[in-house]
This record gives structure tokens, C-alpha cells and sequence, in this order.
């Protein structure tokens, strides 16, 4: 089936197309055209109406939605979880854990195995283990009980599961450089995070590949000026790609302003490290085991410490283009470019032929409009 999307401003990175229209071909974008250009004949037209027409946003860090979490290990969930990530504008996305046990973690993974039979929202793209090797010091909202060292066995049980694409671990802890390598060995991407690693560590995982950190900021070793940490590395090392939570909570404007200033947009990944209150009202919710009261939006513990984010997605994305007032065929590297390429994900990020018809057409606010995943419409 043939569906022409006209009167598109067509954004992607490094373009900014008025008037262009996208042609899909049943799961893949078969060409786009500039104002002027001939139309096809097709099956289904669509009009934009001149709104923006851009690539279906890739969230590769959050944890639930929808008053559900991926580690509630079942289809149920994961299924409401990815429909409604939908309205999002996310199309693909990494399945989160948190720092639980094996079990748990075995019962997620079964979970997205299981929906990716037959998707009917968004994409499972991968698995993203966050944690359980984190620095005990550094948890935020994890819950300690369940932290160990590297294990690269646990690893490939897993990932003989469903596909892992993302491990993020403290890099100081014992076993973290040998990991590193062996995760890098299995095509997987190393990540550092709730971590109090002093900067040669990221210079030392560095030599072998190593160069991402997520949550950038969150839960990491702060810019100092005698140990620049793993915050210096990520702005020191332009080849560093950095998740960053936009909701103004987990960071202040003015250092996304900075992140974006120093790095560009194409090694910036945004993400909402949402927790189940995504969508919901305030309230209290668990996560991981812990209580959370949501007040505001703000997910909190009883001690104070965030816990995960009620973002959603498109709204981190009209929070950066409000902060730093950077052009959109810039800013749309961070949605879904700069994730492809840190996780390996061929064809999927950009309006071309021949990338996977993962397409939004959104509002002047950034709400989308329209969602369309592998070419069919969900929104
Ligand atoms: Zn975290």
C-alpha cells in the first residue's frame, strides 16, 4: 500500500523541507519530494496541512507508563505501555529495567519477546539494563537490595531472552573495564551511569570503545575543575553521547543550554526516564519496590531523591526548542539520529528513502497529530 503525506514541512537532521511531500511504501519511506515536484498516483493521501513531518522519536530510557512498568515482567503492561507511548510520538523504544533481580528481569524481557510477536503500539527495539551493577553510593531511585558486580554471564542469559542493546553500569566498580569489553564484544553498548567514577576511568573504557552516558548529570561525578568526572568527559569527548532528561527537573535550563552548546544536538540523546505515573495523575506509585509520591509531576521518594520523571516525550523536545532556540533540523537529531547511532540501529532516525516509515506529523506545539509506525497508522 502506497500513502503520500503532502504538504509536509518535512524535518530532518540537516533539513528543512516547506511544501515537500513523503511517499511510503508499505514498511519503508520510498521517497520524499520538494515543492513543485510531480506527485504520484498512490492509495492513500494524506494533507499536513504545512504542520511538521518528522522521524518517529526513539525513547531509549524509560521505565513505564500508563500506571504500568516494563519490570512488571507481563504482556499486559508492556502492551498499554506501548500503545500509549504512541500518543507520545514515540515509535520505537528500549525496554528499561531497573535494579531488580533476575527473575524480574527475565519476566520483562519474556514480556517484550512476547509482544513483538504481534506490536500493536511502538516498537520494542531492544533491552536497555539499567543497572543492577550500579555504585551503591549512587542510587537515586534504585533499590540497593539487588545491586551486584558485573556479571557478563547474566548478560547473555538475558539477552538470549530478547536482544539487549544498552547496559548502563558504574564504570569504578570491580570487573567494570573487563565488562566494558565484553559487552563491546557481544555488540553491545557499554553506558555509565549512577557512578562516582573519577575521569581516567572513562579515559581507560574509552581506548576500547566506550562513549556513553546516560542520564547524562543524573546520578554521575559532577564537573570539577581538579577531576572533571564523568560530566567533563561527556562534554570534553565530542564522540561522548549523552542521554538527557529535558523536563526541567532532573536539570536546570541553563546546563541543557550548556549540554547543547558544547556538544550540538547530534551527540544528545533525549530521553524521559519516565516512571508508570507517565500520563497519570498525581498520586503515590512504586518503583522497583520503593513508594514514590507524584506531586506536580515531580516523582519523588520519601527522601527527596527524583525518582524517574513523568515526561512525555514530545514535550522534552518543545522544552529544548524553547531553551536554546536551535533550529529543528538540528534539535530533531536528538530524538531519534543520535540514538540510532549510538545503539547500532540501521534504518530508523531520518525522512529518506529507504528508513523505515516511522513517521509524525506535528503540531506547532510539538503534539503529534499523526503517528505512523512501519507505515501504519496508530495515531
Ligand atoms: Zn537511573
Amino acid at each position: 500500500m502506497k500513502t503520500l503525506i503532502k504538504n509536509a514541512r518535512i524535518i530532518s537532521p540537516d533539513v528543512d523541507i516547506p511544501n515537500g511531500a513523503v511517499l511510503f511504501d508499505g514498511k519503508k519511506i520510498t521517497a520524499v519530494y520538494l515543492e513543485h515536484e510531480e506527485l504520484p498516483a498512490v492509495d492513500k493521501v494524506i494533507d499536513a496541512g504545512g504542520k511538521m513531518v518528522v522521524p518517529g522519536f526513539i525513547d531509549v530510557h524509560f521505565h513505564g507508563r500508563s500506571g504500568h512498568d516494563f519490570c512488571d515482567g507481563n504482556l499486559e503492561s508492556l502492551t498499554i505501555i506501548a500503545n500509549d507511548k504512541i500518543q507520545d510520538g514515540v515509535t520505537s523504544f528500549l525496554g528499561t529495567t531497573l535494579t531488580v533481580g533476575e527473575e524480574q528481569l527475565s519476566a520483562a524481557l519474556r514480556s517484550a519477546a512476547e509482544y513483538m510477536k504481534a506490536p500493536t503500539g511502538a516498537k520494542v527495539a531492544g533491552i536497555h539494563l539499567e543497572g543492577p551493577f550500579i555504585n551503591p553510593k549512587c542510587l537515586g531511585a534504585q533499590n540497593p537490595e539487588f545491586i551486584r558486580k558485573p556479571d557478563i554471564e547474566m548478560v547473555k542469559r538475558l539477552n538470549a531472552i530478547y536482544p539487549v542493546k544498552k547496559v548502563s553500569y558504574a564504570l569504578e566498580v570491580e570487573g567494570a573495564l573487563e565488562f566494558t569489553q565484553q559487552l563491546l564484544a557481544l555488540g553491545i553498548t557499554p553506558s555509565c551511569v549512577h557512578t562516582a567514577a573519577p575521569y581516567k576511568d572513562y579515559l581507560n573504557a574509552s581506548r576500547y570503545g566506550f562513549k556513553n552516558l546516560s542520564h547524562f548529570c543524573n546520578q554521575m561525578t559532577p564537573l570539577h575543575h581538579r577531576d572533571i568526572g564523568m560530566v567533563g568527559a561527556g562534554l570534553l569527548h565530542d564522540e561522548a553521547y549523552a542521554e538527557l532528561i529535558c523536563d526541567k527537573l532532573h536539570i536546570c535550563p541553563e546546563m541543557i543550554k550548556l549540554v547543547f552548546k558544547v556538544k550540538g544536538a547530534e551527540h544528545i540523546q533525549l530521553i524521559t526516564d519516565a516512571m508508570r505515573a507517565a500520563g497519570m495523575p498525581d498520586g503515590q506509585y512504586d518503583l522497583g519496590g520503593m513508594n514514590v509520591i507524584v506531586k506536580d509531576n515531580a516523582a519523588r521518594l520519601e527522601n527527596g531523591a527524583l525518582a524517574g520523571s513523568t515526561l512525555l516525550y514530545y514535550t522534552g523536545l518543545r522544552n529544548v526548542h524553547e531553551i536554546t532556540g536551535y533550529p529543528l533540523k538540528e534539535l530533531i537529531k536528538s530524538t531519534s539520529w543520535a540514538q540510532a547511532q549510538a545503539l547500532n540501529l540501521p534504518g530508523v532516525g531520518k525522512i529518506e528513502a529507504g528508513f523505515a516509515a516511522d513517521v509524525l506529523i506535528l503540531e506547532d506545539d510539538f503534539t503529534p497529530a499523526a503517528v505512523f509506525v512501519d507505515g501504519e497508522r496508530k495515531l
